[in-house]
């Protein structure tokens, strides 16, 4: 028996698959590029908020959503949510919660120096043991 996908790697040529956009992004670069790409933002860090009507507002990373590459930041981006009682003895009303941003709409601000930073990468080679280590662009200090 044949399946759907045997017939495109039967009709297709490699080259074929690569000016299709929807192979070359959807299954085949994706996995290889979340390998090598480290979250700058970590839960705990202080940001400041770049764009939208929070413009400007600093505040403390709680949560982390890396498959959609968002973030949760305290007191940002506070939707209202309405909810009902579905069931006796819960209560209605509207919550008022965090909603998640892109992290590339914040930067961090630096413990070291305390501007906004651009964020580097380095790998130090100590106890024979690498680790990545995120280094402020401002002051050249190790973060952490
Ligand atoms: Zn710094």
């Amino acid at each position: 028996m044949a399946f759907a996908c045997d017939f495109i790697y039967e009709t297709r040529s490699a080259k074929e698959f690569d000016k299709s956009n929807r192979y070359n992004i959807g299954v085949f670069h994706q996995p290889l590029r979340r390998k090598y790409k480290m979250s700058r933002i970590k839960v705990g860090d202080e940001v400041v908020v770049l764009s939208g009507k929070d413009k400007g507002r600093k505040g403390k990373v709680i949560e982390r959503i890396p498959k959609k590459d968002r973030i949760i930041v305290e007191g940002v981006s506070i939707t209202k949510r309405h909810i009902r009682a579905t069931r006796r003895g819960q209560e209605s009303g509207i919550v008022e919660r965090e909603a998640p941003i892109p992290s590339c709409k914040v930067m961090l601000i630096c413990p070291r120096c305390g501007k906004n930073a651009r964020i580097g990468i380095k790998i130090s080679e100590m106890d024979e043991e690498k680790e990545k280590l995120r280094i402020c662009k401002k002051c050249n200090e190790v973060i952490d």
